[in-house]
């Protein structure tokens, strides 16, 4: 299929000096559930495959001074079956159930998922309503980054070619409660079309805090920031929700295109009723 070597670091140590030396051309391997299809598809020709499922550092899932750390090797299986996850960040664990299929989830890891940067990758409208930090490790040091800067454009981010992604870490969610809706062409394993997470604060009948993220309707996953504001304060009514939901076309938040699973048109309208419904569902309105 190409000029292809391996290689399978067992420390942090050795994985950074390997980066360090080969840059782009030292391909991170770690469930391989789209990397494999890049080579297959001959998208990627030539490199060290790089395999980081021995390494101890990238692994884990934590809470400590009240932030939640989840390693980037850790699978979506594991995090939808995490004890730590279950009891402080249940939102987290039931949206990854909808996550293509137990084998799909058994190999995928959060890190290639968000990696890949694909604008329809399950786990980036949670960890962007989950106000998200990227965690990020090269020879030279470490750094951190909030999600939403990570992202630029499909597989593009501003992860540099020596750098890997070690953990995600997000504050312990306090108040409030998240919904996850994902608009697949079928049920089972199918990409999304379009989708949408909001983390709600309501009290008294109205919104404290709202945090919106969508996948499918732009060149990257997105939080959806005018929209939020123009929610904040306001009553959680029927009509006004979905008067407000409308603001993700006003506001031209979002700019889909058309494709294979619909049109740019299609997914605006959707996309407006899967955030009223999703805002519906975070207050209890709906069941
Ligand atoms: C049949 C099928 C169904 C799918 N369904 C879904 C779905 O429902 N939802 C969804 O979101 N995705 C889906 N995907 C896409 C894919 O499974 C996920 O994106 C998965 O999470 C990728 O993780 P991985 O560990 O397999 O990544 P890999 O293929 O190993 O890596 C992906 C990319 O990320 C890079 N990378 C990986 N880890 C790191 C790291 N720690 N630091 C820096 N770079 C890194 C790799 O170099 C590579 O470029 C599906 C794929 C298939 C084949």
């Amino acid at each position: 299929v190409g000029n292809f070597s391996y290689t399978r670091p067992d420390d942090l140590k050795s994985l950074l000096a390997v980066k360090a030396r080969g840059k782009e051309k030292a391909l991170i391997l770690a469930g391989g559930s789209n990397l494999i299809v890049y080579i297959k598809d001959r998208l990627i020709r030539e490199g060290t495959i790089v395999d980081i499922s021995a390494i101890d550092e990238l692994a884990g899932i934590r809470l400590e001074s009240g932030r939640v750390e989840i390693g980037a090797n850790e699978s979506i299986t594991d995090i939808v079956e995490s004890p730590l996850i279950r009891e402080h960040v249940p939102f987290l664990s039931e949206s990854l159930g909808q996550f293509a299929n137990p084998l799909i989830r058994n190999m995928s890891t959060i890190g290639g998922n968000i990696a890949d940067a694909s604008p329809i990758a399950d786990a980036a409208p949670l960890l962007l309503v989950l106000d998200a930090r990227v965690e990020i490790v090269s020879a030279a040091g470490r750094r951190a980054l909030p999600l939403e800067e990570f992202f630029i454009s499909p597989r593009k981010t501003r992860l540099k070619a020596e750098e890997v992604i070690t953990a995600f870490s997000f504050p312990l969610p306090e108040r409030g409660r998240g919904k996850f809706i994902k608009l697949g062409l079928r049920r089972g394993t199918a990409c999304a079309v379009t989708s949408v997470a909001v983390w709600l604060a309501a009290a008294e009948g109205k919104v404290e805090d709202i945090r919106i993220a969508l996948g499918g309707v732009a060149p990257r996953p997105i939080r959806a920031r005018k929209t939020e504001d123009l929610f904040r304060g306001q009553e959680l009514t029927e009509a006004r929700i979905a008067e407000l939901a409308t603001a993700l076309n006003r506001e031209a938040e979002i700019s889909p295109i058309d494709d294979v699973r619909g049109s740019a048109g299609y997914r605006r309208a959707v996309s407006v009723k899967l955030l009223a419904r999703a805002v519906r569902l975070c207050a209890g309105m709906e069941e």
